[in-house]
């Protein structure tokens, strides 16, 4: 059993819960843009804030950042709750948009004009982006920044009824042009933006800024603990200072912890969007995209990645985690779980010459380790398939497995002996003469053979050929995209082979499978009849060459 994380957050909970301080119970929430599908680096954060508020006695929100139209959409909307629900955790309830608190937001706006900390500054994008200053350098105040608090909230309101064009005007917070923190140097509220909106249709053309939105909607819901990404510690301060001077009384600490960032992939969403419309990939639930719609069509189960998530662990350390993590759990949660069986990806002819009955019903088990699987049939039968790579017309040295003259087992089966190679006018080996011995029979063997190897076949007569999609690393370079991201893509990151599978495999309900010798297998929820590699069975990553 894994055992209870206790990082610094936790910790700070704990005090919170010890003092006092959040006596009814831990709200948190977590907060995706509808702007795209979620990755295993949202993971992290629902793992992190639906983990802490199950651990504590609480809840969270599902709330949906929805501030910018232009860029979000309904089917995000679903789809990251699909994804959400499929890792394993529960909303109730507590499912909001923040533009349920448009209304609201508005009002607090006008709260901030009346106070004189807030005005309309009707530069353009680019002179407010000049007069920011730099890192180096004090910002510049805006010509309009001591406009009256009765032109403003005039021409507030004029921006809300739709009287100005995009650009024209935005609301900005009245701070601190020469503040160390660039946040805070005026940033920007509300902007302009004449676009119709998912919910609120042409209710509103101006829309709030994520700082502003976001701690609101924060206090609104009496979130005991704000869980962000470190890339928001330098806007805490204006986070903090919008709930200080507006009239609401909860104010939500806001606590940063490390992103995810996981090798030989990217993680954001602007990325993966591209590799979307590039045609890198054949969308977001690719197999190879690090989504959790690409990770379950990959094969990948909701419990591998929480206990990644568990591994990786929750710091303020930024850093890149080895594919190999993630790989190590899913080996580890479908070894425990996946049903066993064989399938041939490339397949090489095998007539057993002395054998000529209907069949042998042969008995495997689903699982090595745990009986309560069941058995399944295997049928061997006179021309069965083997893996080619099985095969060896001039084998090295202590080669297990067959080359003309050895014997080998067939796995469940029989020993059978190499008597004969036919091949082509090339040289090329189409086919194997083989005899196998009666006596040999898995579990009953009385032969006194001893072949060295054990390998995987699948019969001719009954196998059922089918699409196997051999899934590798999206990236042949664990950092991807310094250059060009098109540059780094794996060219073998997709092997598509015409296999044989065992008929059993593809009779039965379940979808994961480890093909024995192989790695595992899921059958692709669009074309239940393929498989998708979702991962080897130990880590034999190497770059192409
Ligand atoms: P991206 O950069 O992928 O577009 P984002 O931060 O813009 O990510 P949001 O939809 O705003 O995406 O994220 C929702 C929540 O998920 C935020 O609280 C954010 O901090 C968190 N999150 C996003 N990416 C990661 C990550 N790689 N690791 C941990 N948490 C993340
Ligand atoms: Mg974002």
């Amino acid at each position: 059993m894994s055992d209870q994380p206790n990082d610094f957050i936790r910790q700070r909970i704990k005090q919170d819960i010890a003092d006092g301080t959040v006596s009814g119970g831990v709200v948190t929430r977590f907060p995706p843009e509808p702007n795209g599908y979620l990755h295993i680096g949202h993971a992290k954060s629902i793992c992190l804030n639906f983990g802490v508020a199950e651990e504590f006695g609480g809840y969270t929100y599902l709330r949906f950042d929805d501030t910018n139209p232009l860029k979000e959409s309904d089917e995000y909307v679903d789809a990251i709750q699909a994804d959400v629900a499929w890792l394993g955790f529960h909303w109730g309830d507590h499912l909001t948009f923040a533009s349920d608190y448009f209304d609201q937001l508005y009002e607090f706006a006008v709260q901030l004009i009346e106070q004189g900390k807030a005005y309309v500054c009707s530069l353009s994008g680019e002179e407010i982006r000049v007069g920011r200053g730099t890192l180096t350098e004090p910002g510049t105040d805006s010509p309009y920044r001591d406009r009256p608090v009765s032109e403003n909230l005039d021409l507030f309101e004029r921006m809300r009824s739709g009287e100005f064009p995009d650009g024209a005007h935005v609301l900005r917070a009245h701070i601190d042009m020469a503040s160390p923190n660039i946040n805070m140097r005026d940033p920007v509220l509300y902007r302009i933006r004449h676009a119709p909106h998912q919910r609120t249709g042409d209710a509103w053309v101006i829309y709030p800024m994520y700082d502003f939105t976001h701690c609101i909607c924060d206090a609104l819901e009496g979130i005991t603990h704000s869980l962000c990404t470190l890339e928001f510690e330098d806007h805490r301060p204006l986070y903090d200072w919008v709930l200080d001077n507006i009239n609401v009384n909860f104010h939500p600490p806001q606590i940063e912890f490390s992103r995810l960032g996981l090798e030989y992939t990217v993680m954001s969403k602007r990325l993966l969007n591209q590799l979307v419309d590039e045609g890198s990939v054949s969308g977001w639930d690719d197999p190879r995209m690090p989504t959790l719609a690409g990770l379950r069509r990959r094969g990948v189960t909701p419990g591998a990645i929480r206990e990644f998530c568990r591994r990786v662990g929750v710091t303020k350390q930024d850093n890149v985690v080895e594919m190999n993590l993630l790989e190590f759990c899913v080996r580890q949660d479908l070894e425990a779980t996946a049903c066993r069986g064989m399938a041939v990806l490339d397949p090489l002819k095998v007539v057993i010459t002395n054998y000529d009955g209907a069949g042998e019903t042969l008995e495997a088990p689903w699982h090595p380790q745990n009986a309560e699987l069941g058995v399944r049939e295997l049928t061997f039968a006179r021309e069965l398939f083997i893996e080619r790579a099985d095969f060896e017309l001039e084998p090295p040295r202590k080669y297990k497995r067959l080359s003309p003259g050895a014997m080998v087992r067939l796995r469940y089966g029989f020993i059978i002996r190499c008597d004969e190679v036919i091949t082509d006018d090339q040289g090329a080996v189409m086919e194997l003469r083989c005899s196998y011995f009666p006596d040999s029979r898995s579990g009953s063997d009385t032969s006194g053979l001893k072949p060295k190897g054990v390998i995987h076949w699948v019969s001719a007569e009954d196998g059922k050929p089918t699409e196997v999609r051999v899934y590798d690393r999206l990236f042949q370079t664990p950092n991807p995209g310094a250059a060009s991201l098109a540059d780094d893509l794996n060219p073998k990151s997709l092997v598509l082979r015409q296999a044989v599978v065992e008929p059993a495999v593809m009779a039965s309900d379940e979808r994961r499978f480890q093909f024995e010798r192989l790695g595992y297998f899921c059958k692709d929820d669009e074309r239940p009849d393929a498989f998708n590699r979702t991962v080897t069975l130990r880590d034999s990553w190497r770059p192409p060459a």
